[in-house]
């Protein structure tokens, strides 16, 4: 669907880059008219799909090939023209070149949105049709249509459809192998990002613009995830843009590869956030998306993230002891890690014995139909309550684990108890 797009697009890129070879200092303040204090862009990096598929150190090996102190920004969930056109300006006002994953719906309903962005010269993906929240879990051939929904109504947008690159967030980050290898399949790169800035919880200006620095400071460099949809990133955009500049970063714009135009010579190492050491631990990846967005109906306002906002924070830290002074710098675990599927009763049995045996050696006969009895009474009382399984069975847990604590003389097993009465 992109790739024979190709060729047009590559014409309207060769503008583009005869601009931009002509050095990093070509697109700094200087040549940022009216804006003498402007940030701009310093350099342009061409990448291919095709040979790094899945990048951003929140989930995968791999990021963008940036220096230390080079940042890429990203924008989600637009076109919405009240934000983003701000966001627009904000961004001209720096001659900054940025990447936007735009929704298919945001551009049916806003099509002279995407036409502006492309006209600004960023870079144009897309985040799906919709935006739902269960890309993790959906069927391919709905991910697909997903993809595809996105993808044409963005293109229909545009002037030039040549103009769509083919790169592409999944909603909430909530990756799948099936739709990664997918988009790997048909030449779309994955991006997940290296820090968010929690730009979708309901958090102040402010607040948005210190986990901005305070992340992009603990990696030294990465592509930064915000949404052009979001009032507070309007009202927090130009501060971290101003303490870019003071603390020595430097943007980078990101375009796709093409036939008529290569991919920037890179080493594999430069794909990796660090290059490898012996004193830095290997990470494993994927990792568990950190955080859940809002609702694709209520993009504007984050209700999920407000159940969100607490709750896997405090259940982080301590259930693993990490010190809460350094939480902020740290993924927020999703939601969905703590959640127990809805009408899994046998799950959240499971799950209640489970914390029970860590928590409560055994001891006596008694202790054991006393809590067969109370397994059954909740076991009644959550088959009942239907919706509220999650809540139920989350609060459940929490329940069963101090129950064992307190009474420290909670059996699990039967034939456990037997054995040791054996001995
Ligand atoms: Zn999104």
């Amino acid at each position: 669907m992109i790739v024979p797009k190709v060729s047009r697009r590559t014409r309207s890129w060769i503008v583009c880059l005869g601009f931009l070879t002509a050095g990093p200092a070509a697109a700094l303040a200087a040549d940022c008219p009216g804006h003498p204090d402007a940030l701009g862009t310093s350099r342009t990096i061409v990448v291919d799909p095709r040979e790094h598929p899945r990048i951003g150190t929140m989930q995968y090996r791999e990021t963008l090939p940036l220096r230390d102190h080079e940042v890429v920004l990203t924008f989600d969930d637009g076109p919405l023209p009240k934000y983003s056109n701000q966001v627009l300006q904000i961004l001209a006002n720096e001659c900054i070149k940025a990447t936007f994953f735009t929704i298919g719906k945001q551009a049916q309903a806003n099509p002279e949105g995407v036409r502006k962005l492309v006209a600004a010269g960023h870079t144009v993906g897309t985040h799906s049709y919709s935006h739902p929240l269960t890309f993790e879990k959906m069927p391919i051939e709905k991910a697909q249509a997903e993809i595809d929904g996105g993808i044409a109504s963005v293109t229909a947008a545009m002037t030039d459809p040549a103009a769509l690159a083919p790169f592409f967030r999944i909603p909430g980050l909530l990756r799948a192998e099936g739709v990664e290898n997918l988009l790997a399949s048909r030449g779309i790169q994955v991006w997940s990002a290296d820090f968010p800035a929690d730009d979708w919880r309901h958090v102040s200006p402010e607040r948005v613009y210190q986990l901005a620095i305070q992340r992009l400071e603990a990696k030294g460099k990465g592509v930064l995830l915000l949404h052009d949809i979001q009032p507070r990133t309007v009202a927090a955009l130009p501060k971290i843009i101003r303490e870019l500049k003071a603390r020595g970063y430097r943007i980078v714009h990101v375009v796709p590869a093409t036939a008529d135009r290569p991919a920037t010579p890179t080493e594999p190492v430069e794909w990796l956030l660090h290059p490898p050491s012996e004193n830095v631990a290997v990470v494993r990846w994927p990792r568990i998306p950190s955080f859940v967005f809002t609702r694709s109906e209520t993009l504007r306002a984050p209700l999920l993230s407000d159940l969100n906002a607490e709750l896997p924070r405090q259940a982080a830290s301590s259930h693993w002891g990490i010190a809460k002074a350094g939480a902020e710098n740290l993924p927020v675990p999703s939601r969905d890690l703590f959640e127990i599927k809805e009408g899994s009763l046998e799950v959240l049995l499971t799950a209640s014995r489970h914390a029970a045996t860590r928590l409560a050696p055994a001891n006596t006969a008694d202790a054991v139909s006393s809590r067969k009895a109370k397994g059954r009474g909740r076991a009644v009382a959550v088959a009942t309550h239907g919706g509220q399984h999650a809540q139920a069975s989350r609060a459940t847990a929490k329940r069963t684990a101090r129950n064992a604590n307190a009474s420290a003389a909670r059996p699990t097993k039967l034939a456990s108890l037997k054995k040791r009465q054996q001995q």
